[in-house]
């Protein structure tokens, strides 16, 4: 007997029933246990003084007048009666649920969950629960059509009753002690039936614990392993060649590139297999430490690679790096999905003889086919675009080059560490001097006339805006038509006085390319454009933006996006067109115009609307927890991963007895549901 037992060792499960539980993934009688209520019906005694207007409560009291029906409409009906708590007397309406009219018995007391009204005293009824309830918290599951609320707590209290014994501790007892966390079992059971709320909370403490902590244990484990085994490349660069490089570029580096710089080069050139997440805000000047990397590690004669998510963004890349490199021996070449297979069959020969020092590119950098004679660093820009997945594949080519992940979105320290914790991080946590803050405002749409107008006084200076309209995936065609109807529009409007472009994602890449080479020839001054610029675009004199519908955009989306101007040494100005329906929308517009730090918006923006939201869990890497909440819980986050590292570093940990369940726990969930692939 054990907690793996599957569901049809419980006696009224078969194999139909059976089948309907794993419609919910419950298979085994330990998925049940887990199967964790997403809330509560909190059925305290509640004192009707002390209930907020309009609160969802549930009411004890004696029914003090008969339950009268009465019917309105078509086929609906209202059922009303008085109720008494204490000396203050209520009156209830149940809506189209007639067949209640029965369990209302004068003299008799019962408890009412609904809505609470306290200006008119009277409680709309939702359910009328049952009189002799023992908890004060019934749990509510998760449930669909095959499986039902009732039958399911049923089934849970049979498998806490039968297995609650089975159930072992997966922490070591120091951690137990040290944080005073619930056994293992008594949380679990108090998952589902807490006493109060306290010990739901004390419950639901242990469980979050456990989630971080066994996730951290893996993580920390990852980062151990891939230490121990991967004595990379120690990449013995030139240093009077960097210096000569450095110093020859256009500007200083800010100090924060200097640190950051300093970080990379001393891993480049230790034996330590680089894994390091480089943050910093869009302008920040990434791009400039990505080409000492690229250069330091030619100087040792290893090739590098820049990939980056879209194509503009590799071709401006490889515009920058080669501007860097000139007067340097430095044989940069371009690679993306549009590259001729003429073309590219030479830049591969070249690649494999190691004629070509930096190759920039695409998703195209990561196919079979490209090989690389002695790669020894790659980077990866706008990283959070890349799965774990494509994070291996890249570090699996060549023998362990070091690995740069550059992001301009900045994370919160709480995700970086859960997402990228097998990584270092380095964050760039300043601009260059001389840049004058970008103004956002946000109106309303019927404001767009006088914006247009505004617009004219920078048109005029000979400046350029730029338009964004959303992109949705989910109906490309119809946001092209919103663009293409847009762009319409502004032509109307500028006339022959100003010339508008429109750039979409439905494009010919040789299209959008000769779209935005005009925009920085300024052959056009106004670029209405969906989100395909997002990333990375750099056109200077660009000084106004313009985001229509901006609620549709994350807000690390919106910082991105307004991070295109403000790229030269005028003022410029972001102006977000929204109109939100709902108070978290109207805040997030808010917070725009209040901050320009990158980090800061994203924090908010994880307040606001969570981490699932905002980095769409599959494909950041994020893992997904059950009961953890990466905002709420950071500081449990924090405390979890302390101690998992703390164990990774005690030589021999796993033959200590106080971590033998741990050991054991690790080992399943490493087969059966690891966190990583
Ligand atoms: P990021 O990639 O972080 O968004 P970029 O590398 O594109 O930023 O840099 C933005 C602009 O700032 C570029 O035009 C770049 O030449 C310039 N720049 C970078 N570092 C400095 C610096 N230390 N001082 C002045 N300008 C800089
Ligand atoms: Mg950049």
């Amino acid at each position: 007997m054990s907690v793996k037992d599957s569901v049809t060792k419980l006696s009224g499960v078969g194999a139909k029933r059976a089948e309907n539980l794993a419609t919910l993934g419950i298979e085994r009688v330990e998925d049940l246990l887990e199967h964790y209520p997403f809330r509560y019906e909190d059925i305290q005694e509640r004192k009707i003084a002390e209930i907020q207007d309009q609160e969802k409560v549930t009411i004890k009291g004696l029914v003090v007048s008969p339950a009268v029906m009465s019917r309105f409409g078509y086929k609906k009906t209202r059922l009303q009666f008085r109720m008494m708590q204490d000396h203050d007397v209520f009156a209830v309406s149940f809506f189209n649920q007639p067949y209640l009219k029965d369990k209302v018995e004068v003299s008799t007391e019962i408890a009412v969950y609904g809505k609470w009204d306290a200006k008119r005293k009277s409680l709309t009824g939702m359910k009328i629960l049952a009189p002799k309830q023992e908890e004060d918290f019934a749990p509510i599951y998760r449930v669909n059509k095959a499986v039902r609320q009732a039958s399911l707590v049923q089934l849970i209290k049979q498998a806490f009753d039968g297995y609650y014994d089975q159930i072992e501790e997966n922490l070591p007892l120091s951690l137990l002690e040290k944080y005073r966390l619930m056994p293992r079992k008594e949380a679990m059971y108090s998952m589902h039936f807490p006493k109060n709320i306290e010990e739901h909370h004390q419950a639901k403490r242990r469980v979050v614990f456990e989630e971080f902590f066994l996730f951290q244990m893996q993580i920390q484990g990852l980062k151990q392993q891939q230490r121990a085994e991967s004595n990379g490349l120690a990449i013995a660069y030139d240093v009077a060649a960097l210096k000569a490089f450095t110093q020859q570029l256009p500007f200083e580096l800010t100090t924060a590139q200097k640190r950051v710089t300093n970080e990379i080069c001393r891993d480049l050139r230790s034996q330590k297999h680089m894994q390091r997440l480089l943050q910093g805000d869009v302008g920040s000047g990434k791009t400039v430490v990505a080409a000492i990397a690229l250069y330091a590690t030619m100087t040792a004669g290893f090739q590098g690679a820049l990939m980056v998510p879209t194509e503009i963004l590799a071709q401006q890349h490889m515009e920058s790096l080669v501007q860097l490199f000139e007067g340097f021996d430095v044989n940069v070449a371009l690679l993306t999905g549009s590259t001729k297979t003429k073309e590219r069959r030479e830049i591969l020969s070249q690649l494999a003889s190691g004629a070509i020092h930096v190759l920039v590119g695409t998703h195209a950098l990561i196919q079979a086919d490209v090989e690389f004679s002695h790669l020894g660093l790659v980077i990866t820009d706008e990283q959070h675009r890349f799965g774990v997945n494509q994070r291996k594949i890249l570090r699996e080519k060549g023998w362990r080059p070091d690995v740069l992940f550059m992001t301009a979105t900045p994370i919160p320290r709480t995700l970086a560490i859960t997402a990228y914790g097998e990584m270092d991080v380095s964050i760039i946590d300043e601009l260059p001097s001389g840049r004058i803050p970008i103004e956002t405002r946000w109106v309303r749409p019927p404001q767009m006339p006088q914006v247009l107008k505004g617009s004219l006084t920078q048109l005029q200076k000979g400046h350029q805006m730029y338009v964004i309209c959303p992109l949705i995936e989910e109906s490309e065609m119809l946001d092209v038509q919103n663009a293409v109807a847009i762009y319409e529009e502004l032509q109307d409007f500028y006339g022959s006085d100003y010339k508008v472009s429109l750039l979409h994602g439905k494009m010919k890449n040789q299209e959008k390319e000769a779209i935005m080479e005009a925009f920085k020839q300024n052959e056009s001054q106004i670029l209405v454009s969906t989100t395909v610029i997002e990333v990375g675009v750099n056109v200077p004199n660009a000084t106004m933006m313009l985001i229509i519908d901006a609620d549709r955009f994350g807000l690390a989306q919106l910082h991105q996006l307004r991070g295109r101007v403000g790229r030269g040494a005028v003022a410029s100005s972001c102006i977000l067109i929204a109109n939100p329906k709902n108070e978290t929308g109207q805040k997030r517009m808010q917070i725009m115009t209040e901050t320009t730090n990158g980090f800061v918006v994203s924090e908010k923006d994880l307040e606001l609307r969570g981490p699932g939201e905002v980095f769409g869990s599959r494909q950041s890497g994020l893992p997904e927890f059950a009961m953890a909440d990466l905002v709420a819980d950071g500081h449990i986050l924090e405390v979890a991963r302390q101690e998992a590292a703390a164990i990774w570093q005690q030589v021999g940990w796993e033959v200590l007895p106080d971590f033998a369940p741990l050991v054991t726990y690790l080992k399943t969930i490493q087969q059966e549901k690891p966190f990583f692939d």
